[in-house]
């Protein structure tokens, strides 16, 4: 019987997720299966790294993350169930880490130890869970199947099966390939180019957009002022690192506020934005794993009609999107505090029309739910209002995801992802919209409201802002450069002026397929093995985008001629533009989009 070989590239959960679907559909299988894995990074891959400071925490809570599969999997095949990351830090990782160390394996063991199901793990606790994972499936491989990782970076996948795979030392032939890539680095933009002269110039430091557990940051020493640049996820990791990862610690108050104890290590930070504010914090989780707020305004049915009718605008999205956060807002806050109001008779009416069923409610604006006023620096002296609003949004997220009524209603964007996903896969935005409504500006304001810290790190920032050791710039922050400084300036505030010695980009690469510096999509570029996603826009323009183009629903991946070619598949944040938030682990008994799409993948393998 043939041999049937396949190559999975990149081990990060994608591919692990693919992995254990093809030794699940492998039992009982007669033909043999050899898995080939592959990335420079060990087990787990490069953003859940064992070896990074344990400092630096996961946006999700533990519950909420899994490897296993679950029977709310649209047609899931051979279900082999396991624990999510809190039970597994809870029964396993004690055992693991001890057995397989690593140098900072005493913290995660520690870390495993206290780790609640609602908490937000170390990322490298992530790490030994892929590797446990891993092993669990290495042990358990069917008769048939065998596996081998080659820790090392795949250069070149040539077209036609069979597909030949170069790797650093190895060349071999495979009759399906799968590519899970990931967050890529990219080439410098020009202006980028030029701060990093500058800095070599001048003896200053700059950091491009990178991964935030990577960056050496040895030579920033107390008396720098670090400029940092992105107020989302990577700025709260850098912010760790020159703080508690410099031997700063916090302790509790006993109305339960931070206060920070500095080591005298630490430089002094200036932190901004285009927008001015730190991501709002994520609500404390009070969902079981499968709990999910429901579409109301969003359904099926919406959906299909929309369809039917030729698309939606931007506006009418959002709109229905505005309308399912301010039914749970709304929901909450008349229950919590105007009892009086018959609640299931609000409900009702602002189902058939939501703006009257407020606006009878005649609410004092304070208790209105107001966009602006979520998404803009409030009026008044800049250090003080931001530590007002890092002080409530803390506040309103520890009221938890079920209690208080704004963070409950804003997790509506997290828990509606599935019917926002659809509104992308099914078209129903013009490639206008798309492109200036839903990757310009919904992108941006969707992360700023739903994908941001756990509570804590807000408190933490505020007890850093408290103690000095952090100043916020005003919005529309600009840089450039003089003498042997980098200066902040702000298009809001054109009197702001401020001197760093050090600036950090704190953000992630944007996933740009163009400028990714990864050898292997530069060459399935080059080859015409894969090719962007185009957008045509009103009056013939076309805009191309830095996703890789593939088919949505089988993951091949497409050339320019938009075909597949046989079993080359391609998944993850490369093709985000294509498909819709790409970077979410796979979370348990929501039927998850990973969950299912790694399936799918390994079912056409094994075809
Ligand atoms: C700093 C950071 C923090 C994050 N935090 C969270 C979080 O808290 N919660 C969450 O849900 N998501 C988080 N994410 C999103 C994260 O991208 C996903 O959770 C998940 O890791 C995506 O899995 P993946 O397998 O697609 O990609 P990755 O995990 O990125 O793995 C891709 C792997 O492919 C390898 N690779 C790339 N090119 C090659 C090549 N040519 N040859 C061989 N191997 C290659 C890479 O080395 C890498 O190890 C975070 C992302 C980043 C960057």
């Amino acid at each position: 019987m043939n041999r049937m070989k396949i190559a999975l590239i990149g081990a990060g959960p994608r591919g692990l997720l693919v992995l254990e679907r093809l030794s699940a559909w492998q039992q009982g299988s007669q033909g043999p299966l050899n898995v080939t894995l592959y990335d420079p990074f060990p087990i787990g891959g490069r953003v859940w790294r064992r070896d990074q400071d344990p400092h630096l925490i996961m946006n999700t809570a533990a519950q909420h993350i899994t490897l296993f599969y679950d029977r709310t999997v649209e047609d899931p095949g051979p279900v082999n169930s396991g624990p999510d990351l809190a039970q597994w830090a809870k029964r396993e990782a004690e055992a693991y880490i001890a057995r397989t160390g690593g140098p900072n394996a005493p913290a995660f063991a520690q870390a495993a130890k206290g780790l609640g199901p609602n908490d937000y793990p170390p990322r490298g606790l992530y790490g030994y869970y892929l590797a446990w994972f891993y092993d669990q499936l290495k042990q358990h491989l069917p008769a048939t199947m065998t596996l081998t990782f080659r820790q090392e970076s795949v250069a070149q996948v040539a077209p036609g099966a069979p597909y030949t795979v170069t790797a650093a030392t190895s060349t071999e032939k495979y009759d399906g390939v799968v590519m899970a890539l990931g967050t890529l680095e990219n080439s410098l933009t020009r202006e980028q180019a030029k701060l990093q002269q500058f800095a070599q110039a001048h003896h200053r430091f700059y950091l491009p957009p990178g991964f935030p557990a990577e960056g050496e940051l040895s030579s920033i020493n107390h008396q720098d002022v670090v400029i940092l640049r992105g107020l989302g996820l990577s700025f709260f990791d850098f912010v760790s690192r020159l703080t508690e990862g410099r031997g700063g610690f916090f302790t509790k108050t006993a109305s339960s506020e931070l206060v920070y104890h500095a080591s005298g290590r630490e430089p002094h930070l200036l932190a901004g934005s285009r927008r001015g504010l730190p991501y709002h914090a994520k609500a404390r989780n009070e969902k079981a794993p499968g709990e999910l707020w429901p579409a109301r305004f969003l359904t099926t049915p919406q959906l299909a009609a929309w369809q039917q009718s030729g698309g939606v605008t931007g506006r009418q999205f959002w709109q229905a999107l505005q309308r399912e956060v301010g039914f749970v807002y709304y929901s909450l806050l008349l229950a919590e505090r105007h009892p009086g109001i018959d609640l299931t008779g609000f409900q009702s009416d602002y189902l058939q029309q939501p703006e009257k069923a407020v606006a009878a409610l005649q609410l004092p604006a304070s208790e209105r739910l107001n966009w602006d006023a979520l998404t803009a620096v409030p009026e008044g002296d800049l250090q003080t209002v931001i530590q007002d609003y890092l002080a409530a949004d803390a506040k309103a997220a520890e009221r938890g995801s079920k209690t208080g009524p704004l963070t409950a209603a804003l997790e509506v964007l997290r828990d509606l992802r599935d019917p926002i996903r659809q509104v992308v896969s099914r078209g129903l935005l013009t490639d206008d919209e798309y492109l200036d409504f839903f990757l310009r500006w919904f992108n941006g304001t969707n992360d700023f409201l739903s994908i941001g810290p756990p509570a804590l790190r807000i408190k933490q920032l505020l007890a850093l802002s408290r103690a000095g050791i952090i100043s916020f710039l005003p919005r529309q922050m600009t840089i450039r450069t003089q003498g042997a400084y980098f200066i902040v300036g702000s298009k809001a505030d054109t009197d702001f002026q401020a001197a760093g010695t050090a600036l950090i980009e704190a953000r992630v690469p944007a996933a740009n397929a163009k400028a990714a510096k990864d050898p292997l999509l530069t060459q399935l570029l080059h080859d015409d093995v894969a090719t962007l996603m185009d957008l045509e826009l009103a009056g013939d323009r076309r805009f191309q985008s830095g996703a890789v183009l593939v088919d949505r629903d089988t993951a091949q991946l497409l050339n320019s001629q938009h075909r597949p070619q046989g079993k080359l598949f391609f998944w993850g944040v490369p093709t985000e533009g294509v498909n819709w938030l790409t970077t979410a682990s796979p979370r348990p008994y929501v039927n998850d989009i990973n969950l299912r799409l790694a399936n799918r993948i390994a079912r056409q393998l094994l075809k």
